[in-house]
């Protein structure tokens, strides 16, 4: 998708920083980071959501979930803990319309969120 800002980042047309490239999916730091640890990992093809992508039901969610891991282990909060999370939709605060992962870690987490 030309006029999409994450693809553009997966294309290196936008600049960003690269935390782990995986086979199919790419993970960057946010640039407004809300916890020591926010990292935004996608799939380098276009889906504009986390239900788009289930639905493509080629294996590429578990990869992006097997990616999120490893952000995890690489920023070393899986053993403290960290959150995934999919913002699926404006409702739920989805800005961005190629879909992501946030990993947040690095500090206490409560529940539920804002
Ligand atoms: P959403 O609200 O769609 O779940 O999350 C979009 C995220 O993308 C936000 O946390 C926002 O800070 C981040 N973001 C927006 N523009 C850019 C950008 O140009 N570069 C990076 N690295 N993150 C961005
Ligand atoms: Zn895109």
């Amino acid at each position: 998708m030309s006029d999409c800002l994450f693809c553009k980042i997966v294309a290196k047309e936008v600049p960003a920083d690269i935390v782990l490239e995986a086979g199919r999916a790419l993970a960057f730091r946010d640039v407004n980071p809300q916890a020591p640890t926010h990292v935004l990992v996608v799939p380098k093809a276009h889906h504009e959501n986390a239900a788009v992508l289930a639905a493509a039901d080629d294996g590429l969610a578990d990869d992006l979930l097997k990616a999120c891991h490893a952000v995890a282990v690489q920023e070393g909060v899986a053993e403290t803990g960290y959150r995934i999370v999919f913002n699926t939709g404006p409702g739920a605060g989805q800005t961005v319309f190629h879909v992501h992962a946030h990993v947040l870690g690095g500090r206490g987490l409560t529940w539920p969120p804002g």
